[in-house]
Formats: structure tokens, sequence, C-alpha cells
């Protein structure tokens, strides 16, 4: 029930809008959010690349509804891009870009333009990009620009998500030479017409997933916080011989950081999931939906301490 209310919430422009008004104490947001602009996140990133973790900048931005709004996305990564390789964080940090953002839902033929114009961008700094995975109305359209901008740079990644029916089949496509998959559960609330809506069921189709891509001859990201679907990962890369550079595991940054610790200090490649920017609320909301307890924390943020 509260999950599906935050979920809501996390759609809500009119929230959003009353949130940013609202005196939520910059402590409280900083548990999930690097900061407000690119400095502030190459500071974070930084200190998360000093430890031994790999990164992945996301931009947060407002839902994209006009032209102006996709170029000043597509402009804000490619002034990121640029300052990455000055700070000396690549290859450890790479750049998570979703399409949506870039146009998508306005012109494809547009926000295809604006990702090559990223990826050109993330080539120069000598990095790469991934696509993260949206709602099931723009999966299609996301893998068939993946498959576009692969032409030029291969190492453009996609996330696929476990609780769309459709995944497994999609990671028999991707399980191929220089692919990087980042296989997730899947954020957004989806019809039972396209996707499994028990806890079990998604489970057993991220281990099915999972069994595809650390098979196969791609590059997997395994992207949770749950234990057994960890423990699974690091006993499927043993089972098929991958090597520590073979694969790797990405979490949220705030989220279980001694887990993330533990599997970087076992010599696995993790990579933090690093978002910055001023339009922080949506994201907050899907992260308290996956954890309502999150909120008692938070909360006590929202007094402005
Ligand atoms: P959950 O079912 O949420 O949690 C499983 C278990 O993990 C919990 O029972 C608990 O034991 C542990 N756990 C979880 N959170 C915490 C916590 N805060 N503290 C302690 N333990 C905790 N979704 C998309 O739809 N598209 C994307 O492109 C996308 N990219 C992602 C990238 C990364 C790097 C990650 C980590 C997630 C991404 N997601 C994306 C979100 C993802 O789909 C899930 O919604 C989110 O990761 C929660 O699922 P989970 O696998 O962690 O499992």
């Amino acid at each position: 029930m509260l999950r599906s209310l935050l979920l809501a919430a996390a759609g809500s422009d009119r929230l959003g809008r009353l949130a940013g008004s609202a005196p939520v104490s910059r402590k409280a947001v900083a548990k999930f959010v690097a900061g407000s602009d690119a400095g502030e996140a190459l500071r974070v990133g930084r200190t998360l690349a000093d430890d031994g973790l790999a990164i992945t900048f996301d931009h947060l931005a407002a839902e994209t509804r006009s032209v102006e709004q996709a170029v000043a996305v597509r402009d804000e990564y490619r002034a990121l891009l640029g300052k990455l390789k000055g700070a000396g964080l690549t290859p450890a940090a790479e750049i998570s870009v979703k399409l949506s953002a870039l146009g998508q839902r306005l012109d494809e033929k547009l926000a295809h333009e604006h990702a090559q114009a990223v990826c050109a961008a993330a080539a120069e700094a000598g990095t790469t990009v991934t696509l993260d995975a949206e709602d099931h109305t723009l999966t299609d359209s996301t893998l068939e620009i993946l498959a576009e901008l692969r032409k030029d740079h291969p190492g453009t990644g996609a996330a696929l998500q476990a609780h769309l029916r459709r995944t497994e089949g999609d990671c028999r496509e991707l399980a191929t030479i220089g692919s990087r998959v980042r296989l997730c559960k899947g954020a957004y609330v989806e019809p039972e017409s396209v996707a499994f809506q028990s806890a079990l069921d998604i489970d057993k189709s991220f281990v099915r997933c999972l069994n595809i891509l650390m098979s196969g001859k791609g590059y997997p990201m395994v992207a949770t916080h749950d234990p057994r679907l960890i423990a699974i990962a690091e006993d499927r890369a043993r089972w098929f011989d991958r090597t520590a550079d073979e694969y790797e595991f990405q979490m949220l940054y705030g989220v279980r950081a001694e887990e993330q610790a533990r599997l970087a200090a076992s010599g696995n490649v993790v990579r933090v999931y690093l978002p910055y920017g001023e339009q922080w609320y949506g994201y907050l909301m899907r992260r308290l939906a996956e954890r309502p307890r999150n909120v008692t924390v938070l909360g006590r943020g929202l007094v402005g301490r």
C-alpha cells in the first residue's frame, strides 16, 4: 500500500514542485543523491573512486517535455563527460542516461541523435554510456536505438528489467560479444500483461536472466542489493568460469554501502549508481518505495535538521 502511494507520488509533478520548496534537509537527500550539480557529484565520485569503487553518474532532470529540455540534458552530459576526464575519473566512471530525458517521447530520431552525441563525448573521455530502462512502452524503442548506437560505440550498455516477461528473450539477444547488460528487477509499476507481479516470480525471472547473461558472451552488470541474488550471481560467475573483470556488481549510492565495500574488498568490480541534480524528488520516492522503512529515516530530515 505504502509502496504504491510512494510510486504514485514519484510520478506527480505537483508533489515534486511542492517538495522542491519543502524544508527537506540536505542531509536527508544527500543520503541518496550526490549533490545538485556536476561539481558536487564529482567530489562524491572522487571519494568513491578512492575507496576502490567504480561509478556511473546519472543526471536527475525533470520530465522532458520540450526539445529545449532535451538539448539541455544532452549538453549537461557532454559537459559532465568533459569534466570526468579532467578529474581523472575515467575509465572508472561512466554515465547512465534515460533516453526519455533526451527527447524519446517527443521524437525518437532526435533522442537517437542526442544519444549519439553523448556516446561520442563518452568515447572522447575514454568511457562508456549505459541506457537506463524505463517503463515498458519505451523498451522496443530503447533497444532499437541501442542497436544503432552500438554500430559506432559497441561498448554502449543497456539496462534490462527482470520483472518484464519479455526480458529473458532480450537477454538472449544481448548476451553476445562486446555487449554490456545491466540486469535489475525493475522500478516501474507495470500491468500484469507485461510484467511479473510477485516478488518470487520477479526473483525467479532475475535468476533465469542471470543464467543467460553469465553463460553468454557479453559483460553482465548485476544491479541488485538483494543478498540472495548477489550470492547466486557470485555462484554463477564461478560456475561459468568468469574472472573478476568479466562481470560487475552495481548498487545505488546510499544503499548497502557496507556490502559494496565487502564485494569490492573480495576482488569484485562494484559500480555505484550516483545520481545528482536539482530534480531529486521522483528518484527519492522510487527509493523509498523499494524500502518503505526508509521513510522514517527521511522523515527526520523533513523538519530541516
Ligand atoms: P529489493 O527487492 O528492493 O530488495 C531486496 C533486498 O535487498 C531487501 O530485502 C534487503 O535485504 C536488501 N535491501 C534493499 N534495499 C536495502 C537498503 N536500503 N538497506 C539494506 N538492505 C537493502 N530500475 C529500472 O527500472 N531501470 C533501471 O535502469 C535501473 N537501474 C538500476 C541501476 C542500479 C545500479 C540499481 C542497483 C538498480 C537499478 N534499478 C533500475 C532499480 C531496480 O530495478 C530496483 O528497483 C532496485 O534495485 C531495488 O531492487 P533490489 O534488486 O535491490 O531488490
